[in-house]
This record gives C-alpha cells, structure tokens and sequence, in this order.
C-alpha cells in the first residue's frame, strides 16, 4: 500500500484500471513500437505524428497522478470539500455520507465497492481497508471490472 494513492473518497487509485491496466499497457505497447524501430518511420505512417508522442508519454510519464497530488477531475466537489475539511478520507467526516456521494452511490454511474469499502474504512480502520485493496490489487483486480457501464 503506498499511501499517496489513497483517495479522499475511498477508492485507491492503484487499483484504477488507468493505473493497473491502461499504463503498463501503454508501456509495453510503445517498448514493441521501439523495438520494432517504428520511431523512424512512425510520422510516414497516418496519424503517427500525433499518436507516436501521446504513446511515448503515457509510456514514460504515466496517464495520471494520484487524487491527492491533484489527478481526475480537477473540480470533483468530493475533492474540493476534504481539502477544506482537511479530512484524510471522507468515512472518517463527520457528516460522511453527505450528498456529495449520491452518484458515486448510484449503481449505473457510481462504484459498487465504494460504500462497502468505506464502510470498512469506518469500522476497522485505515489497515484493514488497506489490506483490502493490496489483496485485491494482487489478484487483477480494477473497480471497472464491477462498474456498471450504462447505455
Ligand atoms: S478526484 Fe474525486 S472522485 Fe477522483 S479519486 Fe479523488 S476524490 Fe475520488
Ligand atoms: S462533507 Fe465530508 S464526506 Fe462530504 S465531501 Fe466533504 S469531507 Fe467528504
């Protein structure tokens, strides 16, 4: 469990599918590209000028930061509230759930395992969550696996 990635809203962002899946994705991709010496010829081949530049810094920089340093959406109301409550985590506010949980909540747009999650956060604590989310990282695990995708 590395602590930074821990969300003011419950999930952890190591187990985002951008994070767990997309990233070392992205990273492998562009090894093979290089190895296979496509960065010489990549701008005779359409649309390689813009891709070749995207793939490389989503393979050496990653896709995104962690919801703490500043990732996701810059004005999740979630986000903007905890740093001014300056809470570590929103199960641990006073008023948690507030209304600012209603969609996360929501099973066509929300999270299945977050209410589950902070409850636990709530009950048992920072460890025991932590637990949770390095079991489920070791197994594949991603919080898309379980969400539901509407339309
Ligand atoms: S930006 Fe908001 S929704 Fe995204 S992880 Fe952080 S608190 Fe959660
Ligand atoms: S009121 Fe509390 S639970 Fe709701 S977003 Fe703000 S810090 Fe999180």
């Amino acid at each position: 469990m590395d602590k930074k990635y821990i969300c003011y809203c419950g999930l952890y962002c190591e187990n985002c599918a951008v994070m767990a899946k997309v990233a070392p994705a992205a990273k492998m991709l562009y090894d093979e590209l290089l190895k296979a010496g496509f960065e010489d010829v990549i701008n005779y081949i359409p649309g390689g000028d813009g891709f070749w530049p995207f793939l490389k810094s989503m393979a050496e920089e990653g896709l995104c930061v962690s919801c703490k340093d500043g990732g996701g959406n810059p004005g999740c109301a979630v986000r903007i509230c905890a740093k001014e409550k300056d809470v570590e985590v929103c199960a641990f506010c006073e008023t948690y759930p507030c209304e600012k949980f209603d969609a996360f909540f929501q099973q066509s747009v929300g999270y299945p395992t977050l209410k589950e999650d902070n409850a636990l956060l709530w009950e048992q604590g920072i460890e025991a969550w932590a637990k949770l989310q390095d079991d489920r990282r070791s197994n594949g695990f991603t919080y898309s696996d379980d969400k539901q995708h509407g339309g």
